[in-house]
């Protein structure tokens, strides 16, 4: 009997890119490969890169390094190892990849999973470029995944809904590595939902670099909104909890913004990126919008859901960022209260405007975020005290970190540990908050598991 080969992929940067793997791995599936997490057991090894800023680049070219010595005490043994590079590394270095690691034998972009079988038997006679962006849809050619595969990956799923972006912010490389805007139709991702649910899926969020530009065919031929989807996937029997991410605050329709109101599975949660509080430095961003006009978006969005748990990603040290300017980011971070954000600090992007311009020292850049953490941390930890003593439903996900806990999701998106019995994970349980930590809530179940929507049992007060 021929033993299956093995795959282990390991993704880095955005959800998209862990849907993406998946995905991947999928299409794998029939070939004869399954998954392994050890490295050195694999015949074939991709990592799926992410470009957005030079540190997660730059940590490929090391990871590189190690699977060379891998591959070379494999060929010592008599087994050939294939490594290949996804993603948008490969989508934007390319043949560089090559030339700068021998070891790799495929390089290929996100356009191009669909082709990865045929890929990899060109791999046996040499090295396979492939950053095409192709006209046909990579989602009509791209395997779905197995029943077992999918209960695997727990109870809550990701579906890729939309990719790639127009709107050319000057620090991103978004648009060149993903290409232009497109979304997938209503009845695909309907399919792809209703598969989930049946293998067990009780969450899905809908993923897409700029989700709310949503605007996909329906079955009539009409273009949807991201809102309708949504109203759509919430009848699917089984379906309890929705989430989308990532936002543009230029795209948060009023249709979107009233589902926040009129739609009990869409969760209390949203993650709405403003990148910098400061007029002069949004522009100069092109992002489209003002601070105003973000702080407009976030009152309608609480008036229609005051509960709403608002997240972030902020940028310190743009080109020509003023101290003065970056207080104006730390003001807008205090007006709005997040509950948690992302911050990052200014990474040129080659090929991308900003990366012209003038740039401020590291150390200021430095100063600038750790000041701006620290801040975004005591608001997280402000918000997860605000818990304590409320009850939620939380959805369980895996086990958690001690024996006899088992791990979930808040509707806000925490993590929430309890002491619970493992047959639960999947269920949807009503949780009361017993303590909070600065990234995680602990708590107690307060009745038996039941299937019904989840729901904010007691809502007021966050
Ligand atoms: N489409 C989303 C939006 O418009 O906000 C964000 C997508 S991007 C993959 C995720 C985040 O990476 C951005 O929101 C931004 O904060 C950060 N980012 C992108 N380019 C960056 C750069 N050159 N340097 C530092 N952070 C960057
Ligand atoms: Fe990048 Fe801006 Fe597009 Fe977001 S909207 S992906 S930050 S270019």
């Amino acid at each position: 009997m021929t033993r299956p080969r093995k795959l282990f992929v390991k993704s880095y940067g955005c959800q998209m890119n862990v849907y993406d793997s998946h995905r991947m791995a999928d299409t794998l599936a029939p070939e004869g490969f399954v998954e392994t997490a050890a490295p050195d057991d694999a015949d074939l090894i991709i990592l799926n890169t992410c470009h957005i800023r030079e540190k997660a680049a730059d940590k490929v070219y090391s990871e590189l390094g190690r699977m060379r010595v891998l591959k070379e005490t494999a060929a010592r043994e008599g087994r050939r190892v294939t490594v290949a590079v996804a993603g948008c590394v490969a989508q934007a270095e390319g043949e560089e990849i090559v030339r700068r690691e021998r070891s790799v034998d495929l390089v290929f972009g996100p356009q191009s999973y669909h082709r990865l079988p045929e890929m990899l038997k060109r791999a046996e006679y040499g090295k396979v470029i492939d950053t095409e962006f192709p006209v046909e849809d990579k989602f009509d050619h791209l395997a779905a995944p197995s029943r077992i595969a999918m209960r695997k990956r727990g109870p809550a799923a990701f579906i890729t809904v939309q990719e790639g972006c127009d709107k050319f912010c000057t620090f991103c490389v978004v648009p060149y590595t993903r290409g232009a805007e497109v979304s997938r139709p209503v009845e695909k991702i309907v399919a792809e939902a209703e598969r989930l649910a049946d293998a067990g899926v009780r969450e899905i969020a809908l993923i897409g670099q700029n989700v709310n530009a949503y605007h996909g065919r329906d079955e009539s031929g009409r273009t949807s909104s991201l809102a309708r989807l949504l109203y759509r996937l919430a009848e699917i029997p089984g379906i309890a909890r929705l989430r989308y991410t990532t936002s543009h605050p230029r795209d948060m329709d009023d249709e979107l913004i009233a589902a926040h109101r009129d739609l009990p599975a869409l969760m209390p949660q949203l993650h709405l990126p403003v990148q910098s509080g400061c007029d002069r430095v949004l522009k100069a961003m092109n992002r489209g919008h003002t601070r105003a006009d973000y702080l407009r978006i976030i009152e309608r969005l609480r008036a229609a859901r005051p509960d709403l748990a608002l997240s972030s990603d902020f940028i310190v040290g743009f080109p020509g960022e003023t101290e003065e300017e970056f207080r104006d980011t730390l003001r807008l971070v205090s007006d709005v209260g997040y509950a948690g954000a992302f911050s990052f600090k200014y990474s040129p992007r080659p090929g991308t405007p900003a990366a012209e311009m003038a740039q401020l020292p590291e150390n200021v850049k430095d100063e600038r975020l750790q000041c701006l953490q620290a801040e975004i941390g005591r608001q997280q930890a402000a918000f997860n005290a605000r818990c304590t003593g409320r009850t939620f439903d939380v959805l369980f996900e895996k086990p958690g970190r001690k024996p006899g806990q088992i791990v979930g999701r808040s509707p806000y998106l925490q993590p929430v540990q309890v002491m619970a019995p493992a047959g639960m994970v999947g269920e949807i349980a009503a949780v009361t908050v017993t303590e909070a930590g600065s990234n995680s809530l602990f708590g107690a179940l307060v009745r038996a598991p039941k299937s019904a929507n989840a729901r904010v049992v007691e809502a007021a007060g966050v």
